[in-house]
């Protein structure tokens, strides 16, 4: 067996001046508390508190981007015991999901997930080897007996992880039950939600007219008019803040917004609560949603977050298998200098509305976000998401943006994931490239080093802070 290490170098510099300054600026922000503004845990492991079951349902199920890369290497979802839509059978037996993941683990070489893994195996777990088909038995035997013990339930790996505050995300019609048990609990742990209403804002999603009767009901509105579902929304947005909500997040496939009159949000509303929206009308049903949602943020203080361009459940034959999230989403290409006129020139200039911008599509970075947040005052850029969060993603990231947007346009960083224990390594890996990349500029004497050691702590800590209100 292999010995696995941690390099303390690790995604530093070759050069020996460049990688001695990120050591410094990194060894002066790299302890500072976690914030996580934007994620998908799960809010009941933190109110009930109960051990994780077993290392597969904890490491292998919850990550698209593990079985993504197993799939596309012939690895069945089935042998990973993804529960099928059809109830048939799936592998349950935790160890051989186990094995067959250990047996395939050097396919993620190279990748942001190998990265992360191996920093919770080491530092979580305290392996010593690398995981490898001989050592498959060995991590699973260490990792399901360290999941018994108190140390390693949810509670206490917040608080080992030094996480100061977590966003959840939830739908308008959930319930928030676990919100407000955490909330009853005393625990000190910091989690609030944020509120996502595409089940009720995308006339496309399926059971969309359910979904808009049940919000009706869960907001005791009559969502029968337009006016009636736009309360609807606000009542939806104050009971989440009352569990600790800072910001909405919005999943569009575009960045297109519209500013329409109210007689023609009137009619277009009637054609989509028929269930009668042709796709271009369910596509300006969306976009005014965008302005409605950016109107309410100025009135209620919430954050608001657009994460655009992505072609979800591509693999029609996955998805009826086995449901959407399973690694199948892809990348579009983006717009947003047109699609968000609209609401920009209503709320561009109002320093009270706050518009975190993400993108898929990294052309965007240069040519459209950069200079948007660069000039609005409502707007800011949040962080390489999703495929782009890497090492080299974050580095084009900040090459691309920085020029015209500086520094303080943007949001400092998002973990965006349901893999609770990479947490801390995900924000690691953006701790270090961000290090990497002010010591590039400190050693071309385009920044001092006071000041570099500023910016890394505001991208580490302050930022998402600020941003994020929390
Ligand atoms: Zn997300």
């Amino acid at each position: 067996m292999q010995p696995l290490r941690l390099h303390p170098d690790r995604l530093f510099p070759a050069d020996p001046g460049q990688r001695a300054i990120a050591r410094r600026l990194y060894d002066a922000v790299k302890a500072l508390p976690i914030v996580s503004p934007h994620g998908h845990t799960d809010p009941q492991w933190f109110a009930d508190d109960e051990p994780f079951s077993d290392p597969a349902s904890l490491l292998i199920q919850p990550d698209h981007y593990v079985f993504r890369m197993l799939y596309s290497q012939g690895v069945k979802l089935e042998d990973l015991g993804i529960p099928a839509r059809d109830g048939s059978t799936v592998e349950r037996d935790p160890r051989k999901i186990w094995r067959c993941f250990a047996e395939h683990y050097h396919l993620f070489r190279g990748t942001p997930s190998r990265l992360w893994l191996d920093f919770v195996f080491a530092d979580v777990f305290g392996m010593e080897v690398r995981l490898e088909a001989g050592s498959a038995d060995l991590y699973y035997d260490r990792i399901d007996m360290l999941l018994r013990d108190p140390a390693f339930r949810p509670r206490a790996l917040f608080e080992r992880f030094h996480i100061e505050v977590i966003a959840t995300t939830e739908g308008p019609l959930d319930d928030l039950r676990h919100h407000r048990k955490i909330r009853d609990s005393g625990w000190t742990g910091r989690v609030v939600t944020a509120y996502r209403p595409d089940a009720v804002t995308d006339p496309e999603t399926a059971g969309f007219l359910d979904n808009l009767k049940a919000f009706g009901e869960i907001a005791d509105e009559d969502v029968g008019t337009w006016r009636g579902y736009l309360r609807a929304h606000e009542k939806r947005r104050a009971a989440f803040r009352d569990m600790g909500a800072t910001s909405t997040d919005h999943g569009h496939l575009r960045a297109t917004t519209a500013d329409l009159s109210m007689m023609d949000c009137e009619a277009l509303y009637a054609r989509v609560r028929a269930g009668e929206a042709s796709p271009a009308e369910a596509d300006l049903f969306r976009a005014q949603v965008l302005t409605e949602m950016a109107r309410m943020s100025i009135d209620d203080g919430m954050v608001m977050q657009l994460h655009p361009g992505v072609y979800r459940s591509h693999n029609p034959s996955l998805l009826a298998r086995f449901g959407a999230n399973m690694g199948a989403d892809l990348p579009l290409p983006g717009e947003f200098v047109h699609g968000l006129k609209p609401l920009l020139d209503r709320f561009g200039a109002d320093p009270r509305l706050s518009l975190i911008l993400f993108t898929l599509d990294e052309t965007t970075y240069a040519r459209e976000l950069a200079p948007l947040a660069g000039h609005y005052p409502a707007l800011k850029i949040g962080p390489a998401w999703w495929f782009n969060d890497s090492p080299e993603g974050m580095r084009r990231f900040r090459e691309q943006v920085t020029e015209t947007a500086g520094f303080y346009n943007t949001v400092g960083f998002n973990d965006d994931t349901r893999a609770f224990l990479s947490i801390p390594a995900r924000h690691d890996v953006a701790r270090r490239m961000d290090c990497v990349w002010l010591a590039q500029l400190v050693a071309e004497h385009r920044l001092e080093e006071d000041e570099a050691h500023a910016v890394a702590r505001a991208l580490a800590y302050d930022l998402a802070k600020a941003a994020y209100k929390l």
